[in-house]
């Protein structure tokens, strides 16, 4: 038995959508184990926000996930300020609801753009990395709309299955290059894409902010909504060597909404 360790120093982390909600909690938490993050997003100002106020040293840089040429260039960046990516953590995403018969293909496109071709974008980006270096993790975070379905969200379930779907394949692919590839699925999680929910809903059926909130709370069987931390703290013990055979995995964070 080799002896492990959950120390993250010298590892070069690139997190995706770092600025806010979950991935700024997962940026802290990598941070607070001794990583050094590329912190990637649309918005410089909240990014380097983040950076400074993070320990340790750390990178900013901006790219839509959806566009390659925007990707290739901020790995580029990203590898120029820290070194080769050891760990790659795919959070960046949008969930935007429609009922089915009023989704545009516009709509659809969004979705699958942001949510599944920005992970593959940034993991065929970060692959050659941990190849090299025969060690990597790559953790995407889906969702519990990856394991099932929503009613008004179909584009974004089908996005997040398709999250789930890559995890799976490129799992087996890299399993035996010392590279794992898994996926954390949180349920309703406090943030702005939760917040949003809850205005479209008193939006549309007039119900008020509490009752939105607590419909959301009740499809989690702890009967509440997660926070962000509790998503970061399963992305922490996956970046970790002690979890070196967990690979191809859907953890879902979500209070046993789906098991
Ligand atoms: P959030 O607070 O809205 O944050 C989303 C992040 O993604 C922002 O930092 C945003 O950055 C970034 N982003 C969005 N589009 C982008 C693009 N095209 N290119 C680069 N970055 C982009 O939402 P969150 O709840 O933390 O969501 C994080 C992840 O968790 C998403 O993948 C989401 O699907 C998933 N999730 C959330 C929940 C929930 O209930 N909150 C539940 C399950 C799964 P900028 O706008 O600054 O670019």
């Amino acid at each position: 038995m080799t002896e492990t360790s959950n120390s993250l120093k010298g590892r070069h982390v690139l997190v995706t959508g770092a600025a806010r909600g979950i991935g700024a909690a997962i940026s802290r938490s990598l941070a607070a184990q001794g990583a050094s993050l590329s912190l990637m997003g649309r918005k410089r100002d909240a990014l380097q926000q983040l950076a400074d106020s993070l320990p340790g040293q750390h990178a900013v840089v901006v790219a839509d996930v959806a566009d390659a040429e925007s990707v290739n260039a901020a790995f580029a960046k990203a590898r120029a300020a820290l070194g080769p990516v050891a760990i790659l953590v795919n959070n960046a995403g949008q969930a935007e609801s429609a009922p089915f018969h009023k989704t545009s293909l516009q709509l659809w496109q969004q979705m699958l753009g942001v949510n599944l071709t920005g992970t593959f974008l940034c993991a065929q980006a970060a692959l050659p990395d941990m190849l090299q270096a025969k060690w990597g993790r790559i953790i995407n975070i889906a969702s519990t709309a990856g394991q099932k379905g929503y009613p008004y969200v179909s584009a974004y379930v089908a996005a997040k299955h398709g999250v789930v779907g890559l995890t799976r394949s490129l799992a087996l692919e890299v399993a035996k290059k010392g590279v794992t590839v898994n996926a954390v699925c949180p349920g309703y999680t406090e943030t702005d894409i939760l917040r949003e929910s809850i205005a479209n809903v008193v939006a549309k059926t007039g119900r008020s902010e509490q009752e939105a909130m607590a419909e959301f709370a009740a499809g989690n069987p702890q009967g509440r909504i997660v926070q962000p931390e509790e998503v970061a703290d399963a992305v922490r013990w996956l970046c970790g060597d002690a979890a070196g055979s967990i690979n191809g995995q859907s953890i879902s964070v979500s209070g046993g909404e789906v098991m």
